[in-house]
C-alpha cells in the first residue's frame, strides 16, 4: 500500500487492521449478508487490539487520536466487511462522539470507557415517518414527570438497533417548531416501555441489524437527557465530524476491494482467444476506476486532515460525502458490468460490493441533501479555494 503522506503510526494502524480484516472478517462477510447476521463478535478483536475509541481521550480508556485515524481503520474493515465497518462507525461513531463532546461528567464515566473496550454498543436514532431529510420535524415526545422524561413516539432506520445497548434519540422536548423544541436523551436497550420492533432490510448492509424502535410510556430518568432543547446545532456539528468517518471511508473500502478483484477477474478471464483485460475499452474503464478512486481517497484523507488540525468545514465535509458516495456507486457498478454474468451471482462478491454502496448516498444525508450544502457555501460566497 502507498504511503499517502501518512504517518508511520497511522500505517501501522491501517496495515494491521487491513491484517486483521483479510484474514479474519472477509472470509466470512458473504455468510453475514446473506443470513442477515450482525458480525459483532468482530468487534473484539479490533478492541483487543486497541482499536475500539481510537478518538476517545485517554481519561476513558481510548487512544486519544484524530479522525484520519478512523478514516483508515474504516476503510481497511470495509474492505473485507461492510457490515463489520458499518457496526464499528455505531460504535466509534456519532453517538461516543456525542457524549463526549456534549454529555455530563456522570454520563461520560458511567458510558465512556465501556465503549471504549468495546462492551457497550450505541445505536443513533434520529429519523422518522415524517422525519427524513427534515429532520427537524422529529415528532417522538420526551415529557418531563418530576424525576422522569416520559417517551412516545417511534423512530426508523436505526443503524444497528438490534444489537445495541445504547440509544441516542433525537425527541421533542418543548412545543416549539423545528429544532428549536428538540433535544437528545439517552436511554437504556432494556428500558419498560421501550422496544425494538420491525427489522428492516434494505438493499444491502444486511448485517447491520437495522430497525424501527418502538416508544410506548418509556420512563427514563432525567439524568439521561443528553441535551436540552435549544442546543440542536451543536449536535449537528457532531454528526458533521462523524459524516467524514463513518460513511465515505466504508465506501472507499468497498470500492477498493470491487476494484481489486475485477483487475484479477479480467486478467483470468479469457474470451475470444484472450483475456478479457486485452481489450483497450475494458482498460480505459480500469483506468476510469483507478482516477475514481485516488480522487476519492485524496479528498477524504485531505478532508480528514483538516479536521484534525482544526479547521473542518462544511464544504469539505459535504463535497467530500457526495463525491465518495457516488464513486462507489459508479466503480461497484462498473465491477458487475467487467464480471458479467457472474457479476450479478451471489457465488461472486460484485452484487453485494454494489447493494453495500448504494445506500450509502442516502444515509447520513442524502446526497442532494449534501449537494445543497455545497451550492449554499458557494452562493453565499463563503467557499473559495
Ligand atoms: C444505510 C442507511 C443507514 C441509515 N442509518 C440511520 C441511523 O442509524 N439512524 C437514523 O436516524 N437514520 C438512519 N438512516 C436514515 C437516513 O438518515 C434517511 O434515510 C435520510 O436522512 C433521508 O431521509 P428519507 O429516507 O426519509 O428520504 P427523504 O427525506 O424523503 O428524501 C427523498 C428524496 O428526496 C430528496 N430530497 C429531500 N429533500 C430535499 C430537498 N430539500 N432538496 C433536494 N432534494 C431533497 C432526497 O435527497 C431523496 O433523494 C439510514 C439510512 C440508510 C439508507
Amino acid at each position: 500500500m502507498k504511503d499517502y503522506g501518512l504517518t508511520e503510526e497511522q500505517r501501522l494502524i491501517r496495515d494491521s487492521v487491513h491484517d486483521l480484516a483479510h484474514d479474519k472478517f472477509g472470509p466470512h462477510a458473504a455468510t453475514a449478508d446473506k443470513q442477515y447476521q450482525a458480525p459483532v463478535h468482530n468487534l473484539k478483536p479490533l478492541a483487543e487490539m486497541g482499536y475500539t475509541g481510537l478518538f476517545m481521550p485517554e481519561q476513558y480508556g481510548g487512544a486519544g487520536l484524530g479522525v484520519m485515524e478512523n478514516v483508515l481503520v474504516v476503510e481497511q474493515i470495509a474492505r473485507y466487511c461492510a457490515n463489520t465497518a458499518i457496526l464499528y462507525s455505531c460504535t466509534d461513531g456519532a453517538t461516543p462522539r456525542a457524549i463526549l463532546a456534549l454529555g455530563s461528567e456522570a454520563q461520560k464515566h458511567a458510558y465512556l470507557p465501556a465503549i471504549v473496550r468495546g462492551e457497550l454498543l450505541t445505536a443513533w436514532s434520529m429519523s422518522e415517518a415524517n422525519a427524513g431529510s427534515d429532520v427537524g420535524n422529529v415528532q417522538t415526545r420526551a415529557v418531563r414527570e418530576g424525576d422522569d422524561f416520559v417517551i412516545n413516539g417511534s423512530k426508523l432506520w436505526c443503524t444497528g438497533a438490534q444489537v445495541s445497548d445504547l440509544f441516542l434519540v433525537w425527541v421533542r422536548l418543548t412545543n416549539d417548531t423545528g429544532m428549536k423544541g428538540m433535544g437528545a436523551v439517552l436511554v437504556h436497550r432494556d428500558t419498560p416501555g421501550f422496544t425494538i420492533g420491525k427489522h428492516l432490510d434494505l438493499l444491502g448492509l444486511r448485517g447491520t441489524g437495522m430497525a424501527e424502535l418502538v416508544f410506548e410510556n418509556c420512563r427514563i430518568p432525567a439524568s439521561n437527557l443528553l441535551l436540552e432543547a435549544g442546543r440542536m446545532r451543536e449536535l449537528l456539528g457532531v454528526l458533521d465530524a462523524d459524516r467524514i468517518t463513518g460513511n465515505p471511508p466504508v465506501c472507499l473500502g468497498v470500492a477498493q476491494a470491487a476494484f481489486e478483484n475485477i483487475v484479477r477477474h479480467v486478467k483470468d478471464r479469457q474470451q475470444f482467444g484472450k483475456p478479457l483485460a486485452d481489450n483497450q475499452g475494458l482498460q480505459w474503464k480500469l483506468a476510469d476506476m483507478a482516477m475514481d478512486i485516488e480522487a476519492a481517497r485524496a479528498l477524504l484523507y485531505r478532508a480528514a486532515q483538516r479536521v484534525d488540525e482544526g479547521n473542518p468545514s462544511i464544504v469539505d465535509t459535504s463535497i467530500t460525502k457526495a463525491f465518495v458516495n457516488q464513486m462507489a456507486v459508479r466503480v461497484t457498478n462498473e465491477a458487475m458490468q467487467l464480471a458479467g454474468a457472474c457479476g450479478l451471482s451471489e457465488d461472486y462478491p460484485y452484487e453485494r460490493y454494489f447493494r453495500d454502496v448504494r445506500g450509502m448516498s442516502i444515509g447520513y444525508g442524502t446526497v442532494e441533501i449534501h449537494k445543497s450544502s455545497i451550492a449554499r457555501e458557494v452562493l453565499s460566497g463563503r467557499y473559495t479555494h
